[in-house]
């Protein structure tokens, strides 16, 4: 197994936090990447896959176990049974990035509004990426997945993955662990082929994004570079020279709240409704059907709510810092904590729970962090 020296996690996450783990390992083919995975449940209770490191925050004190980084690289083109549409089979280490950047110039349309997200393919299901309206669960066909508990390598369909706002079963939230345990080998989408003609563009919340009118039509190109604009412009593209992007992106998620919730916030605070689920169906068996149709009941629908506007709004400027700290509110988007310059875990972790405190008293409300913690309390 290509086992190397120990890279100190804070050179591997965005964050820049962590120390370095008892072992590394450096899978660069699928097969190097399937063997570490078995080998590594057989011999080590404690194991991370790293991507990016970019949804990560880690703790200052050393991982015990085996960190296990995935390299692989590789983009497929097949057919797909649908007429007009294009298959793409990605290795998992393959950069998201380079994904977009390639489906843009094939003329592949679907995930151009999620340019400049950091990290690796295999790692996106995992929190269903998403961004200015399209994510990776409208596009996701399967993904090739080597599960703990078996050792074994299957294909699972996307519907499989519990894929919803930010979340999936595979992901390992604060304070719970994934509901499965196993790692992405590979991903599928099937995009449809639109070319590389100027066309309108598909869903509101990408259009409002983009400031476009429903009829305006521009090419897939203008969308990726007019978004990585937008992005960089907040501090969401990863640049090396600006310490607003020494963060895991958004640190907190917009707050999913009950409708009767959201009547409690002031009426400024930006809100969108969360797609429903379909009203469920009632079946009465035939045998007991008496003519009598009951009224639907009434759904509650949920609402996403803006973190970023709360946090502001319990006081807390862009570039915001705890005296002595060097973790700050980037200063460019209030929802991300960056690392200004050698901060620990801890002093990112007192910041965090200094906003999610204010906050809860301001508007009751508890905020959820969206990177994956590990080995850091909040
Ligand atoms: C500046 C910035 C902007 C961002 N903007 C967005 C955004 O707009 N939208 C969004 O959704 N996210 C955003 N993010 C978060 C992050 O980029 C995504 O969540 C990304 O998919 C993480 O990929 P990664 O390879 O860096 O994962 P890592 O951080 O390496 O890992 C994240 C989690 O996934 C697990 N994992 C990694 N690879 C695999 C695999 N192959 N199989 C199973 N589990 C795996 C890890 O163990 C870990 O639990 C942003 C982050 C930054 C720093």
């Amino acid at each position: 197994m290509p086992e190397v020296d120990p890279i100190p996690l804070s050179q591997l996450t965005t964050l820049r936090t962590g120390g370095t783990p008892a072992r590394m390992i450096d899978a660069h083919t699928y097969d190097e990447l399937v063997d570490a995975m078995r080998e590594v449940w057989a011999e080590d209770p404690d194991w991370l896959v790293l991507g990016g490191g970019s949804n990560l925050f880690v703790g200052d004190d050393a991982f015990e176990g085996t960190v296990v980084r995935v390299l692989t690289e590789g983009i497929e083109r097949m057919p797909a049974s649908r007429p007009g549409f294009v298959r793409l089979k990605v290795q998992a280490g393959h950069d998201w990035d380079h994904l977009v950047a390639y489906a843009v110039e094939q003329g592949l349309a679907g995930i151009e509004g999620m340019s400049g997200i950091p990290g690796t393919v295999g790692a996106a299901p995992v929190q269903n990426i998403g961004a200015y309206g399209q994510e990776i669960v409208q596009t996701l066909v399967e993904v090739e997945l080597i599960d703990e508990r078996t050792g074994e390598v299957s294909v699972v369909p996307a519907a499989q993955l519990g894929l919803g706002f930010r979340t999936s079963v595979l992901k390992a939230h604060y304070g719970s662990v994934a509901q499965r345990s196993g790692v992405i080998l590979s991903v599928t989408l099937e995009l449809p082929e639109v070319g590389p003609m100027a066309r309108p563009v598909a869903g509101a919340q990408l259009r409002t994004s983009l400031r476009l009118q429903p009829d305006e039509a521009v090419t897939l190109a203008w969308i990726r570079r007019r978004i990585l604009e937008i992005r960089a412009s907040k501090g969401m593209v990863l640049d090396a020279d600006d310490p607003d992007t020494y963060s895991a992106g958004s640190f907190f998620q917009n707050a999913i709240v009950s409708e009767e919730f959201a009547r409690t916030l002031p009426p400024e605070c930006p809100r969108w409704p969360v797609t429903p689920d379909l009203d469920p169906v009632l079946v009465i068996p035939l045998e007991r059907f008496d003519g009598y149709v009951p009224p639907t009941a009434t759904v509650e629908r949920d609402v996403k709510v803006s973190s970023a506007w709360l946090i502001e709004q319990s006081g807390f400027r862009k570039g915001f810092k705890l005296p002595r700290s060097r973790a700050g509110l980037s200063t460019k988007h209030a929802l991300a904590l960056t690392n200004r310059g050698g901060a620990t875990a801890r002093e990112l972790a007192e910041l965090a729970r200094y906003i999610r405190g204010r906050v809860q008293s301001e508007f009751g409300l508890v905020l959820q962090p969206e990177p994956v913690l590990l080995g850091v309390e909040l």
